[in-house]
């Protein structure tokens, strides 16, 4: 089976999505690519995440064709396979319906530094329009907005994207931005709060250049 260790991780972290509330039902989706083969692992479209078994995780090349698999993949498939083509740190992607990020994807709100945990996605996270779920504009819109300045993007009316250098970094910046989420919900809607300046920003984003590459 081709990408075994990789298939194996798409199963893990699906089955984490749900159990850390990321997300609901079949919603959402993770894929890791392997830079060395140029395809990558995804999870296939609609179907349970405690069900799915290493052999229904499709591998695809980077035009989007069916490598080896017998599911079809994740509707959501331009999505991560664009920022595999555009951006060389990056080897895996995630996206999420979880419940603050999506509330402010609703509300069009994006996530300014309230506190630090920002860092996870650059200087803030940025907020695209409302685009049709599984087209090539969402995930087009999605790239233009985050390119490589962030690592992460709320989906207008629909959820969040997460990317980055591993699988576990991806689902840990779609965790703490959940977190994230709803501290900045909260503290907006009780008045606004303090914003971190920009150079504490910088000083964070810093530290975590410093974190990532050990
Ligand atoms: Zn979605």
């Amino acid at each position: 089976m081709l990408l075994q260790s990789q298939r194996e991780q798409v199963v893990e972290y699906g089955k984490k999505l749900l159990s850390c509330g990321l997300t609901e039902g079949t919603f959402g989706n993770v894929s890791v690519f392997d830079r060395q083969s140029g395809w990558m692992a995804i999870s296939p479209s609609g179907m349970d995440y405690d069900q799915t078994r290493p052999e229904d995780v499709v591998v695809t090349d980077l035009d989007g064709n069916v490598v080896e698999g017998c599911r079809k993949p994740s509707s959501e498939l331009d999505l991560h396979r664009l920022f595999y083509q555009r951006r060389d740190d990056v080897n895996a992607v995630v996206h999420t319906h979880s419940t603050f990020a999506t509330v402010l994807s609703c509300l069009r709100w994006p996530i300014e530094p309230i506190h630090y945990l920002v860092a996870y996605s650059g200087r803030q996270v940025p907020c695209i329009p409302y685009y049709p779920f599984g087209s090539r504009e969402l995930a087009e819109a999605a790239w233009q907005a985050m390119q490589r300045a962030y690592n992460a993007c709320l989906l207008g009316n629909h959820g969040l994207l997460a990317v980055g250098p591993t699988l576990s970094y991806a689902f840990d910046t779609a965790q703490q931005l959940e977190f994230l989420a709803k501290v900045y919900y909260y503290t907006r809607t009780a008045g606004g709060g303090v914003p971190l300046t920009s150079a504490e920003v910088e000083a964070v984003l810093g530290k975590f250049r410093d974190y990532r590459s050990k």
